[in-house]
């Protein structure tokens, strides 16, 4: 598995936001600051509630710093 991102709710503040699934470094809420995921060497440890888990998908397009050009 390539990688997938998790949307999480934050128990403190039901901020929503989205989490790698394989994030390197600690992940704060952007409203309040309560970790939402921490590092385990592997897949990160979510801390919030996971509402919804979006597989990363390789469709060749919408892939940010892959430039897809007609020729
Ligand atoms: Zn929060």
């Amino acid at each position: 598995m390539p990688g997938s991102f998790h949307r999480v709710a934050c128990p403190d503040c039901e901020n929503e936001q989205i989490v790698f699934g394989k994030a390197s470094t600690e992940v704060a809420c952007a409203v309040c600051g309560h970790t939402l995921a921490r590092p385990t060497g592997g897949k990160a440890e979510i801390e919030g509630e996971v509402l919804e888990t979006v597989e990363h998908r390789s469709a060749g397009r919408d892939e940010p710093g892959k430039t897809v050009e007609a020729r």
